[in-house]
Protein backbone atom coordinates (compact mmCIF):
# COMPACT_ATOMS: atom_id res chain seq x y z
CA UNK A 1 0.00 0.00 0.00
CA UNK A 2 1.17 3.77 -0.14
CA UNK A 3 1.51 5.77 2.60
CA UNK A 4 2.79 9.39 2.94
CA UNK A 5 5.92 10.17 5.17
CA UNK A 6 6.48 13.07 6.76
CA UNK A 7 10.44 13.33 6.57
CA UNK A 8 10.75 16.50 8.44
CA UNK A 9 10.49 19.91 7.52
CA UNK A 10 7.91 20.00 4.55
CA UNK A 11 9.49 17.11 3.11
CA UNK A 12 6.96 14.13 2.17
CA UNK A 13 7.37 11.31 0.67
CA UNK A 14 4.85 8.82 -0.94
CA UNK A 15 6.38 5.07 -0.39
CA UNK A 16 5.30 1.84 -1.08
CA UNK A 17 5.00 -0.58 2.00
CA UNK A 18 3.29 -3.53 3.72
CA UNK A 19 -0.21 -3.61 4.21
CA UNK A 20 -0.52 -4.11 7.75
CA UNK A 21 -1.89 -6.88 9.57
CA UNK A 22 -3.91 -6.44 12.03
CA UNK A 23 -3.00 -8.37 15.61
CA UNK A 24 -5.07 -8.93 18.60
CA UNK A 25 -7.34 -6.33 19.65
CA UNK A 26 -6.87 -4.67 16.17
CA UNK A 27 -8.59 -4.01 13.03
CA UNK A 28 -7.43 -2.24 9.73
CA UNK A 29 -9.40 0.33 7.96
CA UNK A 30 -9.47 1.50 4.25
CA UNK A 31 -9.31 5.06 4.28
CA UNK A 32 -11.73 6.73 2.47
CA UNK A 33 -10.74 10.64 3.96
CA UNK A 34 -8.30 12.00 6.33
CA UNK A 35 -8.56 15.46 7.22
CA UNK A 36 -5.26 17.63 7.36
CA UNK A 37 -5.21 19.33 11.01
CA UNK A 38 -3.53 22.18 11.72
CA UNK A 39 -1.33 20.43 14.46
CA UNK A 40 -0.15 17.93 11.45
CA UNK A 41 1.15 21.51 9.80
CA UNK A 42 2.43 22.96 12.97
CA UNK A 43 4.23 19.37 13.41
CA UNK A 44 6.46 20.09 9.84
CA UNK A 45 6.67 24.03 10.81
CA UNK A 46 8.63 22.52 14.01
CA UNK A 47 5.43 24.10 16.09
CA UNK A 48 4.69 21.23 17.63
CA UNK A 49 6.75 18.19 18.97
CA UNK A 50 6.87 15.50 16.71
CA UNK A 51 9.80 13.07 15.17
CA UNK A 52 9.98 11.89 11.62
CA UNK A 53 10.10 9.68 9.92
CA UNK A 54 6.18 9.53 10.87
CA UNK A 55 2.91 9.22 9.15
CA UNK A 56 1.22 12.21 9.64
CA UNK A 57 -3.43 12.86 9.77
CA UNK A 58 -5.45 11.71 12.29
CA UNK A 59 -8.88 12.33 11.40
CA UNK A 60 -9.76 9.48 9.32
CA UNK A 61 -12.60 7.74 8.52
CA UNK A 62 -13.50 4.87 6.49
CA UNK A 63 -14.16 1.01 6.21
CA UNK A 64 -12.94 -1.87 8.45
CA UNK A 65 -11.58 -4.50 5.91
CA UNK A 66 -9.39 -7.10 8.48
CA UNK A 67 -10.09 -7.80 12.00
CA UNK A 68 -7.92 -9.16 14.84
CA UNK A 69 -8.41 -12.35 17.31
CA UNK A 70 -11.06 -10.93 19.55
CA UNK A 71 -12.73 -8.02 17.43
CA UNK A 72 -16.08 -9.06 16.19
CA UNK A 73 -16.20 -9.92 12.54
CA UNK A 74 -19.48 -8.44 12.09
CA UNK A 75 -16.79 -4.93 12.12
CA UNK A 76 -15.53 -5.73 8.77
CA UNK A 77 -17.55 -3.51 5.69
CA UNK A 78 -18.24 -0.93 8.91
CA UNK A 79 -17.24 2.40 7.92
CA UNK A 80 -15.65 3.61 11.38
CA UNK A 81 -13.65 6.83 12.51
CA UNK A 82 -10.97 6.71 14.90
CA UNK A 83 -10.21 8.52 18.19
CA UNK A 84 -6.04 9.32 18.07
CA UNK A 85 -5.25 6.31 20.69
CA UNK A 86 -6.77 3.30 21.90
CA UNK A 87 -6.77 4.33 25.87
CA UNK A 88 -6.50 0.77 28.07
CA UNK A 89 -10.06 2.61 30.47
CA UNK A 90 -8.14 0.88 33.96
CA UNK A 91 -5.33 2.82 34.57
CA UNK A 92 -5.19 6.34 36.37
CA UNK A 93 -4.86 8.49 33.76
CA UNK A 94 -8.09 7.05 32.06
CA UNK A 95 -10.16 6.26 34.84
CA UNK A 96 -9.19 9.77 36.47
CA UNK A 97 -8.83 12.16 33.43
CA UNK A 98 -9.36 11.21 30.04
CA UNK A 99 -8.40 8.85 27.01
CA UNK A 100 -6.03 11.25 26.26
CA UNK A 101 -4.08 10.59 29.43
CA UNK A 102 -3.79 6.85 29.05
CA UNK A 103 -0.44 5.61 30.26
CA UNK A 104 -0.47 2.33 27.99
CA UNK A 105 -1.15 4.37 24.64
CA UNK A 106 0.20 2.73 22.04
CA UNK A 107 1.50 4.92 19.49
CA UNK A 108 -0.37 4.10 15.98
CA UNK A 109 0.82 5.27 12.54
CA UNK A 110 -1.52 7.76 10.88
CA UNK A 111 -4.14 8.11 8.46
CA UNK A 112 -2.69 9.64 5.37
CA UNK A 113 -2.28 5.95 4.20
CA UNK A 114 -4.13 4.18 1.76
CA UNK A 115 -5.02 1.62 4.78
CA UNK A 116 -3.96 1.97 8.64
CA UNK A 117 -3.83 -0.27 11.32
CA UNK A 118 -5.94 0.74 14.78
CA UNK A 119 -7.06 -0.95 17.81
CA UNK A 120 -10.80 -1.82 17.86
CA UNK A 121 -10.95 0.51 21.57
CA UNK A 122 -10.57 3.59 19.05
CA UNK A 123 -12.76 2.88 16.28
CA UNK A 124 -16.37 3.71 16.81
CA UNK A 125 -19.08 2.61 13.77
CA UNK A 126 -20.40 5.95 11.83
CA UNK A 127 -24.09 6.24 11.48
CA UNK A 128 -25.05 5.40 7.89
CA UNK A 129 -26.57 8.63 7.16
CA UNK A 130 -23.79 10.14 7.98
CA UNK A 131 -21.70 11.22 5.52
CA UNK A 132 -17.88 10.17 5.34
CA UNK A 133 -16.41 13.32 5.16
CA UNK A 134 -18.33 15.03 7.95
CA UNK A 135 -17.45 11.79 10.54
CA UNK A 136 -13.50 12.69 9.32
CA UNK A 137 -14.54 15.72 11.66
CA UNK A 138 -15.78 14.35 14.73
CA UNK A 139 -11.83 14.08 15.88
CA UNK A 140 -11.41 18.11 15.79
CA UNK A 141 -15.35 18.26 16.84
CA UNK A 142 -14.63 15.98 19.90
CA UNK A 143 -12.02 18.52 21.37
CA UNK A 144 -13.93 21.42 20.84
CA UNK A 145 -16.79 19.27 22.85
CA UNK A 146 -14.13 18.07 25.49
CA UNK A 147 -12.86 22.02 26.15
CA UNK A 148 -16.54 22.58 27.13
CA UNK A 149 -17.29 19.70 28.79
CA UNK A 150 -14.83 21.00 31.51
CA UNK A 151 -16.69 24.10 31.98
CA UNK A 152 -20.06 25.53 32.24
CA UNK A 153 -21.73 28.07 29.36
CA UNK A 154 -24.31 29.63 30.83
CA UNK A 155 -27.70 30.02 28.50
CA UNK A 156 -28.06 33.02 27.19
CA UNK A 157 -24.19 34.17 27.59
CA UNK A 158 -21.69 36.42 25.49
CA UNK A 159 -18.98 34.51 23.69
CA UNK A 160 -15.59 35.67 21.73
CA UNK A 161 -13.63 33.51 19.29
CA UNK A 162 -10.62 34.30 18.01
CA UNK A 163 -9.62 32.31 14.59
CA UNK A 164 -11.74 30.60 12.03
CA UNK A 165 -10.05 27.80 11.18
CA UNK A 166 -11.82 24.20 11.43
CA UNK A 167 -11.64 24.63 15.31
CA UNK A 168 -12.94 27.89 15.65
CA UNK A 169 -15.74 27.27 13.60
CA UNK A 170 -16.88 24.50 15.56
CA UNK A 171 -16.34 26.77 18.81
CA UNK A 172 -18.62 28.49 17.34
CA UNK A 173 -20.99 25.62 16.89
CA UNK A 174 -20.57 23.88 20.28
CA UNK A 175 -21.37 27.39 21.78
CA UNK A 176 -24.42 28.31 19.96
CA UNK A 177 -25.76 24.56 20.70
CA UNK A 178 -24.78 25.09 24.10
CA UNK A 179 -27.13 27.99 24.60
CA UNK A 180 -24.64 31.10 24.08
CA UNK A 181 -26.13 34.23 22.68
CA UNK A 182 -24.59 36.75 20.99
CA UNK A 183 -21.28 35.05 19.48
CA UNK A 184 -18.64 37.12 17.84
CA UNK A 185 -16.34 35.41 15.19
CA UNK A 186 -12.86 37.38 15.06
CA UNK A 187 -11.01 36.03 11.66
CA UNK A 188 -9.65 38.15 8.55
CA UNK A 189 -10.97 35.18 5.83
CA UNK A 190 -13.98 36.62 4.45
CA UNK A 191 -15.07 32.76 3.52
CA UNK A 192 -14.70 31.55 6.82
CA UNK A 193 -16.50 34.23 8.70
CA UNK A 194 -19.36 34.00 6.48
CA UNK A 195 -19.70 29.78 7.44
CA UNK A 196 -18.89 31.15 11.06
CA UNK A 197 -22.27 32.69 10.46
CA UNK A 198 -23.57 29.47 9.76
CA UNK A 199 -22.28 27.48 12.35
CA UNK A 200 -24.13 30.54 15.07
CA UNK A 201 -22.07 33.52 15.16
CA UNK A 202 -23.83 36.62 14.93
CA UNK A 203 -21.62 39.54 14.78
CA UNK A 204 -18.75 39.11 12.82
CA UNK A 205 -15.14 40.86 12.87
CA UNK A 206 -12.79 41.33 10.63
CA UNK A 207 -9.43 42.70 12.62
CA UNK A 208 -7.28 44.26 10.03
CA UNK A 209 -10.44 47.08 9.47
CA UNK A 210 -12.53 47.02 12.73
CA UNK A 211 -11.59 47.18 16.23
CA UNK A 212 -12.44 43.84 17.82
CA UNK A 213 -12.31 45.34 21.68
CA UNK A 214 -14.70 48.15 20.11
CA UNK A 215 -17.30 45.31 18.93
CA UNK A 216 -16.79 43.76 21.95
CA UNK A 217 -17.96 46.44 24.15
CA UNK A 218 -20.59 47.50 21.93
CA UNK A 219 -22.17 43.72 22.18
CA UNK A 220 -21.45 43.06 26.28
CA UNK A 221 -22.54 46.51 27.52
CA UNK A 222 -18.85 47.15 28.39
CA UNK A 223 -18.02 44.76 30.63
CA UNK A 224 -16.62 41.28 28.12
CA UNK A 225 -17.71 38.30 27.45
CA UNK A 226 -18.18 35.46 29.45
CA UNK A 227 -16.35 32.72 27.43
CA UNK A 228 -13.46 33.88 25.31
CA UNK A 229 -11.81 31.33 23.17
CA UNK A 230 -8.20 31.77 21.33
CA UNK A 231 -8.30 29.12 18.12
CA UNK A 232 -5.11 30.25 16.55
CA UNK A 233 -2.57 29.34 19.06
CA UNK A 234 -0.37 33.01 18.80
CA UNK A 235 0.06 33.99 22.61
CA UNK A 236 -0.64 37.60 22.10
CA UNK A 237 -3.69 36.78 20.65
CA UNK A 238 -4.53 34.73 23.85
CA UNK A 239 -3.68 37.85 25.67
CA UNK A 240 -5.78 39.94 23.74
CA UNK A 241 -8.58 37.58 23.95
CA UNK A 242 -7.91 38.02 27.83
CA UNK A 243 -8.60 41.40 27.92
CA UNK A 244 -11.91 41.00 26.14
CA UNK A 245 -13.59 38.74 29.14
CA UNK A 246 -15.57 39.91 31.74
CA UNK A 247 -14.75 39.24 35.57
CA UNK A 248 -15.64 35.29 36.28
CA UNK A 249 -15.25 34.99 32.79
CA UNK A 250 -13.61 32.17 31.00
CA UNK A 251 -10.32 32.27 28.78
CA UNK A 252 -10.42 29.50 26.68
CA UNK A 253 -7.15 27.95 24.77
CA UNK A 254 -8.47 25.91 21.84
CA UNK A 255 -5.45 27.15 19.56
CA UNK A 256 -2.35 25.07 20.23
CA UNK A 257 -0.02 27.82 21.04
CA UNK A 258 4.03 26.22 20.43
CA UNK A 259 5.48 24.37 23.42
CA UNK A 260 7.58 26.49 24.64
CA UNK A 261 5.93 29.87 24.94
CA UNK A 262 4.43 31.71 27.42
CA UNK A 263 1.30 34.16 28.22
CA UNK A 264 2.15 38.14 27.78
CA UNK A 265 -0.60 38.80 30.23
CA UNK A 266 -0.85 41.33 33.66
CA UNK A 267 -1.36 38.91 35.72
CA UNK A 268 -2.85 41.02 38.07
CA UNK A 269 -5.88 41.82 35.94
CA UNK A 270 -6.51 37.66 35.70
CA UNK A 271 -6.37 37.73 39.41
CA UNK A 272 -8.64 40.52 40.27
CA UNK A 273 -11.29 39.82 37.18
CA UNK A 274 -11.32 36.05 38.81
CA UNK A 275 -10.65 34.39 35.42
CA UNK A 276 -10.31 30.66 34.90
CA UNK A 277 -8.30 29.68 32.22
CA UNK A 278 -8.57 26.34 30.57
CA UNK A 279 -7.44 23.94 27.76
CA UNK A 280 -8.04 20.98 26.51
CA UNK A 281 -6.13 17.53 25.79
CA UNK A 282 -7.99 16.53 22.12
CA UNK A 283 -10.79 14.85 22.21
CA UNK A 284 -10.85 13.92 25.53
CA UNK A 285 -13.88 11.29 26.40
CA UNK A 286 -15.98 12.93 23.70
CA UNK A 287 -15.36 11.11 20.73
CA UNK A 288 -18.85 9.70 20.60
CA UNK A 289 -20.43 12.55 21.62
CA UNK A 290 -18.99 14.07 19.15
CA UNK A 291 -20.29 11.45 16.13
CA UNK A 292 -23.89 12.34 17.34
CA UNK A 293 -23.20 16.13 17.59
CA UNK A 294 -21.90 16.30 13.95
CA UNK A 295 -25.19 16.19 12.48
CA UNK A 296 -26.59 19.00 14.27
CA UNK A 297 -23.93 21.54 11.98
CA UNK A 298 -24.44 22.56 8.95
CA UNK A 299 -21.08 21.82 7.20
CA UNK A 300 -22.14 22.96 3.96
CA UNK A 301 -19.06 24.54 2.33
CA UNK A 302 -16.56 24.08 5.01
CA UNK A 303 -14.77 21.08 3.02
CA UNK A 304 -12.50 23.44 0.51
CA UNK A 305 -10.48 20.70 -1.21
CA UNK A 306 -9.68 17.19 -1.58
CA UNK A 307 -6.16 15.58 -2.38
CA UNK A 308 -5.21 12.25 -3.76
CA UNK A 309 -2.30 10.76 -1.72
CA UNK A 310 0.15 11.25 -4.17
CA UNK A 311 -0.38 15.46 -3.52
CA UNK A 312 0.05 15.11 0.29
CA UNK A 313 2.92 17.85 0.70
CA UNK A 314 1.38 20.31 -1.99
CA UNK A 315 -2.26 19.50 0.13
CA UNK A 316 -0.46 20.58 3.68
CA UNK A 317 1.27 23.88 1.74
CA UNK A 318 -2.36 25.00 0.53
CA UNK A 319 -4.16 24.29 3.89
CA UNK A 320 -1.36 25.99 5.79
CA UNK A 321 -1.76 28.67 3.79
CA UNK A 322 -4.84 30.30 5.40
CA UNK A 323 -7.19 30.03 2.32
CA UNK A 324 -10.47 28.01 2.64
CA UNK A 325 -11.19 26.10 5.80
CA UNK A 326 -10.79 22.33 5.65
CA UNK A 327 -8.28 20.10 3.06
CA UNK A 328 -8.99 16.51 2.91
CA UNK A 329 -6.81 14.00 1.85
CA UNK A 330 -8.81 11.18 -0.21
CA UNK A 331 -6.59 8.21 -0.82
CA UNK A 332 -9.00 6.29 -3.50
CA UNK A 333 -10.97 9.26 -5.43
ZN1 LIG B 1 -6.32 17.44 14.98
ZN1 LIG C 1 -5.29 3.91 30.28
Amino acid sequence: MKVATWRGGDNITIDEVPTPNPGPGELVMKVLSSGICGTDIHKTQGLFPADPPDILGHEFVGPVVEVGDGVDEKFIGNVVACTLNPACGQCQGCLTWSAMHCERNKRYSGGFAEYVLVHHRQAHVVPEELDHEIAAMAEPLACVISTFNMIEVEEGCDALVVGGGLLGLLTVGVLKLRGAENIILSEPNPQRLSIGAQFGANYLNDPTNQDLSELVDDVTGGYGVKVGAEAVGIPQLVANVSKLVRPRGNLILIGVSPQGSSLPVDLYDLHYKEITVSGAFGAGDAFAEALSTLPKLDFSGVVSGRFALDETAHAMRVSASGDGVKYMIAPWD
